[in-house]
């Protein structure tokens, strides 16, 4: 099923109070109320422009919320300070001690973390199995499942979910699906295929600038007041409300995903595709040798490319690290994790962002500790990176 956010984007206008084209920052905590009837109406349920504290809700990060409902096409958004804010409360809005959840073995380090040593403190088990089987998916599913978690394009390993199939699986058990979609907005919208809740680390490419960490929760209304529930809301009690001064810088760099995207993945796919050619076994799905190309096809809202991230493996331990300083040193980009900035990044995830998992499990999973992940950057000619990633190539003796 086809979506195109940009054009819903396109025709998303936001007037400020005195028709500014950027609406104002919220400067505000708290909001009065015309008549004590309003504020007991406004703690019982939500009032269309009605505003209540900002822990809450705000307007700006209410116009913010609004644009990623609609990147997402979903009902509703919930914006948080960080993407690992958005994962925990809305995996804990929906579990309670005693759940399990079955969770894709190939996921930010971060949220492997979370599941693996944090929810178990309370009650809380999961179960990581390789989503691509989906009969590894269905013999992991106990009486105690809730939730189906996975990354709709996984890290590092760039493994394309099949959201349909995980959501007949989830039927059949009555599961919900919640899906991180931080490599692929506007490229996958997963909702269209079942997702119930989709996450994003703002921090990434919607934000693009790498210059705040940021996150959100994408999904019905009713789950996203369930959120914001005075008495029983993850967001609401637990509190990682965003600043309203960074949710209008997000909203205005926002403005730009599409394009920014397009180059990214232009980009992504050359890189790609020259790797290849040299020989090195590259994990990209643009590529037709990547496994999963036809299902990311099949899913891929037209006109935004494969995305802008890739993985490499030079054989080598030892020399995937050296190549993270040489090829900082020929100013290919930047040694850093994150993505979706516009210089390329590069980082071993083995060592970094996927450190969290142990090595046997890496391993387990076909991630090997000479593995480069590269978040290709906005670059006006990406040939000239790519020979300067060749030079060091050669130069290391990779290939
Ligand atoms: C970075 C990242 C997160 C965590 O987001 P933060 O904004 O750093 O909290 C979660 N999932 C994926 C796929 C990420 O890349």
């Amino acid at each position: 099923m086809k979506y195109n956010p940009a054009e819903k984007l396109q025709d998303y206008l936001v007037f400020g109070e005195f028709g500014e084209v950027n609406p104002s920052i919220t400067d505000s905590s708290t909001f009065t109320f015309l008549s004590f009837d309003k504020m007991q109406e406004l703690f019982d349920h939500e009032i269309e422009g009605c505003f209540l504290y900002s822990r809450h809700l705000n307007p700006i990060n209410d116009f913010l919320a609004r644009a990623l409902a609609l990147l997402e096409n979903t009902e509703a958004a919930q914006v948080t300070a960080s993407g690992m804010a958005a994962i925990s409360c809305a995996l804990l809005q929906i579990l309670n001690s005693g759940d399990e959840i079955v969770s894709s073995r190939t996921i930010y380090g971060g949220t492997y973390a979370l599941f693996k040593n944090f929810f178990p403190k309370i009650g809380i088990e999961t179960k990581f199995v390789n989503t691509c089987n989906l009969d590894s998916v269905e013999k992991a599913i106990t009486n105690k499942t809730k939730v189906l978690y996975f990354e709709s394009i996984s890290n590092p390993l760039l493994e394309v979910a099949d959201i349909a199939a995980l959501r007949r699986i989830a039927d059949a058990y009555n599961l919900k699906i919640v899906v991180d979609n931080t490599f692929s907005p506007m490229l996958i919208t997963p909702s269209n295929y079942g997702a119930d809740v989709v996450i994003h680390s703002l921090t990434k490419f919607i934000n693009g600038a790498s210059d705040c960490v940021a996150g959100c929760i994408c999904s019905s209304k009713d789950f996203i007041n369930s959120l914001r529930n005075v008495n029983s809301g993850a967001v609401m009690l637990l509190g990682p409300t965003m600043d309203s001064l960074r949710a209008a810088s997000v909203l205005k760099n926002m403005h730009t995903l599409h394009i920014r995207l397009k180059q990214h993945s232009k980009n992504a796919l050359i890189m790609a595709t020259e790797l290849e050619n040299l020989g090195l076994k590259t994990f990209y799905p643009g590529l037709k040798s990547h496994p999963q190309h036809d299902l990311m096809e099949s899913l891929l809202n037209p006109g935004f490319g494969f995305g802008g991230m890739l993985a490499f493996d030079v054989k080598n331990e030892e020399v995937s690290h050296q190549l993270l300083t040489r090829m900082q040193e020929e100013l290919v980009g930047y040694f850093a994790v994150s993505l979706g900035f516009y210089k390329t990044l590069f980082s071993s995830p083995g060592t970094s962002t996927s450190s969290e998992i142990p090595k046997e499990e890496q391993i387990a999973m076909g991630m090997s500790g000479s593995l480069v992940r590269m978040s290709v950057g906005l670059d006006n000619d990406i040939y000239k990176s790519v020979g300067r990633v060749e030079k060091c190539l050669r130069e290391m003796k990779v290939i």
